[in-house]
């Protein structure tokens, strides 16, 4: 069985974006209350009183926009703190990384991935759903700071969709040609906003490998994640090209992670509601650490049980209660 060991940790679910794929519509969405956020002492308790003594030595923080977390740096400084800590990374849109790239890097993060669907102005503020001023160039700038500051690996995550982006995907590839960057390509889910879903909204990774291989060739890198992502490599490019295919191929057999959502609930499977565990109120409540860490060891013995449950044929069949900003992607 897989080593869990990593613990997807969402900071908030707010965000200063509304990218189509990921949201429904503002009036169908509702917020959490400041009050209902795990706080920074909650988060790092939670950590060394059950997810470390478990086995959890990987952290991601990720959102909603976790740059809108004013204490984000406090909290990169605490996780890194840690003695146990092998690794942390953070999931974000970049648009307030301009001036926040310098203190992340110095309170110790090294890992970011930015997602950036793409590269042309107007079609992502487009999908962004951004009807004021144009945000591409604010994040553009924000991951030119984060390479400036030297964040190794930098990760670009794009999400591809028919019809929206995927005429941008040899463009986004080229990026590594000269950069030491990572784009990586991630099948559409049909979580979060349901105005999007119709048949094959998604495109299968093996389509864009197609196109890549016959434009400049495609081989196997050498640079190996530890994540979902098959990692290629257009030859003689500095930088990689990863394919997350959880719609196409099933990887719930390497599956390694747990999610933290910002209200505190543990949820075992991104596509499975199933098993979800509210530590939040547990630990408001006088903790006994000792009984919460035997249910999160109950449940993470469960997980290959309840991973992917309502997937069949790339087509997902559940419901989902809560959008990929709120479960943290
Ligand atoms: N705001 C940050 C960001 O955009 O990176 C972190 C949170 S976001 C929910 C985390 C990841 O989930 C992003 O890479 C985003 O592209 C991805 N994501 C959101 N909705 C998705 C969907 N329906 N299918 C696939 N990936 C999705
Ligand atoms: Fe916000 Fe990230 Fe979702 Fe876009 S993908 S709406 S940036 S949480």
């Amino acid at each position: 069985m897989q080593t869990i060991d990593y613990l997807r940790i969402s900071l908030i679910d707010r965000c200063n974006f509304r990218c189509q794929y990921c949201m429904p519509s503002e009036d169908e969405l509702t917020y959490l209350l400041q009050e209902n956020l795990l706080t920074k002492e909650e988060i790092i308790t939670l950590l060394q009183k059950v997810f470390i003594p478990l086995g959890f030595n990987k952290f991601r923080l990720t959102g909603g926009e976790p740059l809108l977390r004013p204490d984000l740096v406090e909290i990169v400084e605490a996780i890194t703190a840690l003695p146990e800590t092998q690794d942390l990374a953070l999931s974000t849109n970049a648009f307030l990384l301009e001036k926040l790239a310098k203190p992340l890097y110095d309170a110790g993060l090294r890992r970011i991935n930015i997602s950036l669907d793409s590269l042309n102005p107007e079609n992502f503020d487009s999908i962004i759903g951004n009807n004021g001023r144009s945000r591409w160039q604010q994040t553009w700038k924000g991951i030119l700071a984060a390479h400036s500051v030297g964040f190794n690996p930098l990760k670009l995550n794009v999400v591809v969709i028919p019809g929206v982006n995927d005429q941008e995907v040899l463009d986004l590839a080229a990026l590594t040609r000269d950069r030491n960057w990572h784009v990586r390509f991630i099948e559409f889910m049909p979580i979060g906003n349901s105005d999007w879903f119709h048949d094959r909204a998604w495109i299968p990774s093996e389509e864009l490998r197609q196109q890549i291989r016959q434009k400049w060739g495609l081989e196997a890198s050498s640079v190996k994640g530890n994540g979902p992502a098959d990692v290629f490599q257009i030859p003689e490019a500095k930088g990689t090209l990863g394919f997350i295919s959880q719609m196409s191929e099933c990887f719930c057999d390497r599956c390694n992670r747990m999610r933290l959502s910002a209200d505190g609930w543990l949820r075992p499977c991104l596509l499975n509601e199933t098993g979800q565990m509210d530590l939040k109120t547990h630990l408001r409540q006088s903790p006994n650490f000792r009984q919460m860490r035997e249910q999160v060891a109950q449940l993470i013995a469960l997980k290959p049980e309840i991973n992917f449950k309502e997937r069949e044929n790339g087509t997902l069949t559940g419901t989902y209660n809560r959008t990929m900003s709120q479960i943290g992607g």
